[in-house]
């Protein structure tokens, strides 16, 4: 109803992971689907998700969440514990790890003596031992832009800041009413069939849009992230274990920054815009604090953003223990049917599609089912293993770049980085310099391909710029967009090859 990515899936951690956390909770299907899944999404969109190795520091002291499975298993057969883990308990989880996803590209997990090590020297010395595993990046917000541009090519009509104001059956058939959330114009339209993806909306869809009787509802857990300066050298992330059962990550960030996530807190009302308080930035700070040596301030941070998790109410005490696997549901109690989408993560969204299009295949044998593992992303027909060679190509090319801002339009952009930049031989013909490297090329493009409408949609979506432009950069790109990206968008058309069903 906003724009795209506008909710939950621009405010993630960003990781394609199976979830080392989930094994305490024996999420053995979810943590298995999705380490499966890394890899076929690293093949299918190389430029925007990439490798990564995560350190988990390990001290005998270190307490976990009481409450979970594992917990009350060792208070059974080693009380003596109290919550505390052996190191072979750890070894094993990520042994588990390693092995329950049929890993080809991802290094497999390692021990580490943190003792002069680069990755040891930001660390507290109490930590000497740490074990070093591998999970993925993923450019949330990118991901949803580019999945939205591929189903346009494919003959899908994305109708961004549109929301479904009601939805009546009659006689088998949708009468939904869609409203323009800039301009208020109302227009309808029908379906055989509604998908509510809602995501925090979900049961407000159900309840308040469509208005069904449903026993299902979903569990809004809030969750922040700080970003700050760069805390560290490496590119590797930390896994902080906490005493009260979470976790957090630190994660290079962008180059300069690094990104310090997440908390897990109930959020009242969907409606009520999430941010992260001033208790959420302390309880990230401190909680990085325990394990780095230089301990991290307020005066650190640059940048924070917050999100909601849709997760399914299973009836779990904490927000921690509530489960993060999907569930679908699918009712046929006003006649024609409904497919609504409660939870999920970001890592397995290919994977809830396939089993949603087996939901909708019941209504519709026709439809076809499940065929884009192994199908790559707008920009993302390249090998994995190829992004230094893309690089250096664009670089010869476009002489005139930086390495920065070449580094920058590979991974926004893959192979379609030619297309931005097309037949331009110097930065002047580019147009417009906008600041950070973004020219009003790219602003084009962004408009026309990937539905950008405002500078918020392109410098804390379709880009993380906003974190190099200063307001009043920001502000000139809006004023320029106000003026001109009707105009452009008004020459927009697919360029992506159709699908023949
Ligand atoms: C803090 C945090 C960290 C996370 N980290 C990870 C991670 O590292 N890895 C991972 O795999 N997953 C992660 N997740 C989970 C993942 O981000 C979510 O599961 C996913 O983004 C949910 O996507 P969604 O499409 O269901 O919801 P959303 O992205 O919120 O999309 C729902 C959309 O529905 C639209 N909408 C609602 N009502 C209407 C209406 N009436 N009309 C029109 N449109 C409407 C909204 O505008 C919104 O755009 C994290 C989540 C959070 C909150």
């Amino acid at each position: 109803m906003n724009d795209l990515a506008s909710a939950t899936s621009s405010a993630s951690t960003k990781l394609f992971h199976g979830g080392l956390r989930y094994l305490e909770y024996w999420e053995i299907r979810l943590v298995r689907e999705a380490l499966i899944e890394r890899e076929v999404l690293l093949k299918a969109m190389p430029h925007i998700s990439w490798p990564m190795r995560f350190i988990l520091p390990y001290h005998k002291d270190m307490r976990f969440d009481g409450d979970t499975p594992t917990s009350k298993l060792l208070n059974i057969v080693m009380p003596w514990m109290k919550g505390r883990r052996p190191a072979w308990l750890i070894r094993f989880g990520l042994f588990l790890y390693d092995n329950l996803g049929g890993r080809k590209i991802l290094k497999g997990t390692t021990s580490l003596n943190l003792a002069g090590t680069p990755e040891g020297a930001p660390l507290q010395e109490r930590f000497e031992l740490a074990y070093e595993y591998s999970d993925c990046w993923i450019e949330d917000s990118r991901l949803v832009v580019l999945t939205a541009r591929d189903a346009e090519g494919r003959g899908a009509r994305i109708n961004v800041r549109t929301k479904v104001i009601s939805a009546e059956q009659t006689e088998g058939i949708w009468e939904i009413s869609l409203e323009d959330t800039d301009t208020g114009v109302r227009r309808d339209v029908s379906a055989r069939m509604l998908v509510n993806a809602g995501g925090p909306w979900v049961e407000d869809v159900i309840r308040n849009t469509v208005r069904i009787n449903a026993t299902e509802g979903v569990r809004l857990v809030r969750g922040s992230h700080i970003v700050t300066r760069k805390l560290y050298d490496h590119d590797k992330c930390y896994f902080f274990q906490g005493t009260d059962g979470r976790i957090i990550f630190t994660v290079p960030y962008e180059t300069d920054f690094t990104l310090i996530g997440t908390t897990d807190a109930e959020h009242e009302d969907v409606n009520q815009k999430p941010v992260c308080t001033p208790e959420e930035q302390s309880y990230l700070l401190d909680f990085a604090s325990k394990y780095l040596k230089t301990p991290v301030t307020a005066d650190d941070i640059v940048w924070t953003y917050s999100g909601v998790r849709p997760l399914y109410d299973d009836g779990a005490k904490s927000a921690t223990a509530a489960t993060r696997d999907y569930v679908l549901k699918v009712d046929t109690s006003a006649g024609a049917p409904i497919l609504s989408v409660f939870g999920g993560k970001i890592t397995t969204h290919r994977k809830l599609a396939e089993s949603a299009m087996e939901k909708i295949g019941a209504f519709f044998p026709d439809v076809e089912q499940s065929w884009t593992a192994g199908v790559p992303l707008p920009g993302g027909n390249f090998s994995v293993d190829g992004v230094a060679a893309l690089t250096a190509r664009l670089s010869k090319q476009y002489p005139f770049l930086t390495v920065a801002w070449t580094n920058r339009l590979i991974k926004a952009y893959g192979m379609d980085a030619f297309n931005v930049l097309a037949d331009a031989t110097t930065k002047a013909a580019l147009g417009k310099d906008f600041g950070a490297t973004l020219t009003e090329s790219e602003v084009v493009w962004l408009i026309q391909k990937e539905f950008a409408h405002t500078a918020e949609d392109i410098v804390w979506r379709r880009s993380k710029l906003g974190l190099r432009m200063s307001v009043e950069d920001i502000n000139a790109l809006d004023k320029w967009m106000a003026q001109n990206a009707s105009h452009h968008r008004s020459h927009t058309q697919p360029d992506l090859p159709k699908r023949s069903a």
